[in-house]
């Protein structure tokens, strides 16, 4: 039981993923200290975009000077299209795309993908509890034979 070591109630000990420092995850997914500047970042690039409605990612990077690891975190949570119709590559294929992470039919792949891990897993599970309920079956079966010869005095 020592994974549970590192989780309570308040959070999961991890490491920030823009500064990798070492911080309590409360659902935020960054440290505290990277959480504030993407705050300021973020009004940044809403104030860049209103200004700019028609532009990249790219763009928004190169102009507003966001650090590449800040601007990567928040496209992948899709606060980058926020402000207008931003468009960037698809992280599978490449195709241009306004929200997420994939395109419509990578998103579809994945999703099977997903799907499908799950399926496997479940059916694993199924399959180990059947065997367990064989096993404890067939214990109780002796056990039971044992009652029945004691009972018929063998
Ligand atoms: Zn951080
Ligand atoms: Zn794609």
């Amino acid at each position: 039981m020592n994974m549970l070591k590192t989780q309570n109630r308040k959070g999961v000990l991890r490491n920030c993923p823009i500064c990798e420092k070492l911080f309590t995850d409360t659902g935020i997914g960054v440290c505290q200290k990277c959480y504030d500047k993407m705050r300021d970042y973020e009004n940044q690039i809403n104030d860049f975009v209103k200004e700019h409605p028609h532009c990249t990612v790219k763009d928004i990077v190169r102009q507003t000077k966001i650090p590449l690891k800040f601007a990567t975190n928040m496209i992948n949570k899709g606060q980058f299209i926020a402000g207008g119709k931003i468009t960037y590559p698809c992280s599978r294929c490449g195709k241009a795309i306004t929200s997420g992470l994939y395109c419509g039919s990578c998103m579809a792949l994945v999703h099977e993908a997903t799907a499908n891990a799950k399926r496997l897993e479940l059916e694993r599970k199924a399959k180990e509890e059947q065997e367990r309920i064989k096993k404890k079956y067939a214990e109780k079966k002796s056990s039971g034979m044992n009652i029945l010869k004691i009972l018929r005095g063998k």
